[in-house]
C-alpha cells in the first residue's frame, strides 16, 4: 500500500513509512483514500479490542506480516485490563480511560506497538530512536523500546523541567538498550537539539518515536471503536447512532485518530477539541486562522502546552481537498510568518466534524473538584480540561448524542495539581507523599508502576548542555 507525503507526491509503502517517520520534504505520511479500503465498521464493533487492533492494522499497515503475533507481542499482559482502554460511567459522562498501560499515560497505547512495528519493518541495521520529552512520551517510549532487539532508545528531558515522579519513571528505567539524559534548558531547547542531532547524524539509522509517525497514529484509532462497542453493550446506542468524543488535545494525534475512525465508517458525530490556555487550536477551529504569534503558557496540563500541533497537517490534507500544493503553502506560511489561513471550503469541511473549546487554569481546577464531588470521578488535569469543555459543549450543542471524554493520564502522575484543586495545601510536601495523601482522601488506588518507583535507585544521572546532544548521541552510536 502506498502512503504519500502531505507536501508532495513522494510515496512509500506502509512499512517504510513507519521506519522513515517523516517524509524528506518535511510532510507527514497519509493514505489519501481511507474510506476505500473496505473496512467494515459494523463488524469491528463486535470484536474484542485486540481483534479490532489486528483488523485496523491489517487495513492501514498491510505490508506487515503476522499481525496477530505483532499485536500479542505488543499488548499481551501489559495493560491493567485485556480490553486495554475501559469505558466507565461518571455522572452523565462516559470516560474512556486510556491510561491503564505500563506507565499510566495514554501514550502507552501507541508506544507499546511502535517498537514492535519498527523491529519488524525490515531495517538492515540497528535503529536508534531519539526522543525529546516534556515528561510522558519519554517514559512510555523507554518502556516500549527497552530490550527490543535491533533497537536502541535515547531520551532527553529538560533538567529540572519534569515532575519528581516523571523523572523517577525515566531514570530508573531497566534495559540494556536505553539511555536517559537531562539537558540544561527547557523542552523546546531539547527538541531543537534533537532535531539538530537528526540533521548532523543523518544516515546513521536514526528514527523518531514522536507522534508524527503513522505507526503511532494507527493503534489509537482502535479505542474509538472499542468505546462505541461498549456503548452498544450497555444498551446506550445501536449501530448507526452517532457518538460525540471530547479529546484533550496537544499535538492533535489523539483526536485525529477519531477522524480516521470516522473515515473508516464509525458513526462519529462530533469530535470536540479541548485545549488549555494555549488555545491555538480552539481559535483555529473557530476562525480558520492558525496564528502561533502569541504568548506560551506553562499550565497544569503540560502535555498540551503546544503551539505547533504537528498532526493537524494530516487533517489539512484530508479535509482540504487532498492537494499537496495548498498544504505546502500553509506550512511555508507558518514557518515564515508564524500564521496561515485556510480557505472557506476547507474550514467548512473541518467544521462539519470538529468543534472546540478551552479551559483556563481555574476552570481546570474547578473541573477536577466538580468531577470528584458531583460524579465521584478523579481526573488528572489533562482529562479535566476535556471535562470542562464537555460540560460546555453539552449545554450549547444539544445534539443529544452520547458524549465520551477521553482520559489521558492517571491523576497520580500530577498529584500536586489534583490535590491543590481539591483544596489541599501541598507546600513542602514531596510528590510520593502527595500520592499517599490523595489516595487517603479519595480511596482511588495508586497504579503499581508509580507506587513502586519510590526509593528505587537511579541508573542515569548525566546532565549536559544543549550543544552536547549530538556528541552524546554519537557516543551512544559508537558505544
Ligand atoms: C500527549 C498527551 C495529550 C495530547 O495528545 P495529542 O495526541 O498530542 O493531542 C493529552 N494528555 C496527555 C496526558 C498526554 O500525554
Amino acid at each position: 500500500m502506498e502512503y504519500q507525503s502531505t507536501r508532495s507526491n513522494y510515496t512509500l509503502d506502509s512499512k517504510s513509512a513507519v521506519l522513515a517517520g517523516i517524509a524528506p520534504d518535511g510532510g507527514l505520511f497519509v493514505h489519501p483514500d481511507i474510506g476505500s479500503l473496505g473496512f467494515d465498521a459494523s463488524l469491528a464493533v463486535t470484536l474484542p479490542t485486540l481483534k479490532i487492533m489486528e483488523y485496523v492494522i491489517s487495513t492501514l499497515l498491510p505490508d506487515f506480516k503476522d499481525i496477530p503475533s505483532l499485536v500479542s507481542q505488543a499488548f499481551e499482559g501489559k495493560f491493567e485490563t485485556p480490553d486495554l482502554t475501559p469505558l466507565v460511567k461518571a455522572g452523565d459522562n462516559y470516560v474512556l480511560e486510556l491510561f491503564r498501560g505500563p506507565t499510566s499515560a495514554f501514550k502507552d497505547v501507541a508506544l507499546s506497538l511502535l517498537p514492535v512495528l519498527i523491529r519488524h519493518a525490515g531495517a538492515k541495521d540497528t535503529v536508534t530512536v531519539l526522543t525529546a520529552t516534556s515528561g510522558d512520551t519519554g517514559k512510555a517510549a523507554l518502556e516500549g523500546f527497552h530490550d527490543v532487539p535491533g533497537t536502541r532508545i535515547v531520551v532527553f528531558y529538560p533538567h529540572g523541567g519534569v515532575s519528581e515522579i516523571q523523572k523517577a519513571q525515566m531514570v530508573t528505567q531497566q534495559g540494556s538498550n536505553v539511555h536517559v539524559c537531562a539537558v540544561r534548558g527547557n523542552f523546546d531547547n531539547c527538541q531543537t537539539g534533537v532535531k539538530k542531532a537528526f540533521a548532523d547524524l543523518a544516515s546513521r539509522g536514526l528514527s523518531s518515536a514522536n507522534s508524527i509517525n503513522i505507526g503511532r497514529l494507527v493503534p489509537q484509532i482502535v479505542y474509538y471503536f472499542s468505546a462505541y462497542r461498549d456503548l452498544i453493550a450497555r444498551g446506550v446506542i445501536t449501530f448507526g447512532d452517532k457518538v460525540d468524543f471530547v479529546v484533550p488535545t496537544g499535538n492533535f494525534g489523539d483526536i485525529l485518530a477519531g477522524y480516521y475512525a470516522l473515515l473508516l465508517g464509525l458513526p462519529v458525530g462530533r469530535l470536540v477539541c479541548a485545549s488549555n490556555e494555549n488555545k491555538i487550536l480552539d481559535d483555529f477551529l473557530k476562525t480558520g486562522v492558525y496564528d502561533k504569534r502569541r504568548p506560551f503558557f506553562r499550565t497544569d496540563s503540560p502535555s498540551m502546552d503546544i503551539l505547533v500541533s504537528s498532526n493537524l497537517e494530516r487533517l489539512l490534507f484530508l479535509a482540504g481537498g487532498k492537494t499537496t500544493v495548498k498544504v505546502r503553502q500553509w506550512m511555508e506560511s507558518l514557518g515564515r510568518d508564524g500564521i496561515f489561513r485556510v480557505d472557506d471550503e476547507t474550514l467548512r469541511a473541518i467544521s462539519d466534524v470538529f468543534v472546540s473549546g478551552h479551559a483556563t487554569r481555574e476552570m481546570t481546577a474547578e473541573a477536577i473538584r466538580m468531577a470528584w464531588e458531583k460524579a465521584g470521578y478523579l481526573c488528572d488535569p489533562h482529562t479535566a480540561v476535556a471535562w470542562h469543555v464537555a460540560q460546555q459543549y453539552k449545554t450549547e450543542s444539544k445534539t443529544g448524542n452520547p458524549v465520551v471524554i477521553l482520559s489521558t493520564a492517571s491523576p497520580y502522575k500530577f498529584p500536586q495539581a489534583v490535590l491543590g484543586a481539591l483544596g489541599r495545601d501541598t507546600a513542602g510536601v514531596g510528590e510520593f507523599e502527595m500520592m499517599r495523601i490523595l489516595n487517603a482522601i479519595t480511596g482511588v488506588p495508586v497504579p503499581k508502576n508509580l507506587a513502586s518507583l519510590e526509593g528505587r535507585p537511579a541508573r542515569f544521572d548525566t546532565v549536559i548542555d544543549i550543544g552536547e546532544i549530538t556528541p552524546y548521541v554519537e557516543s551512544v552510536l559508537n558505544g
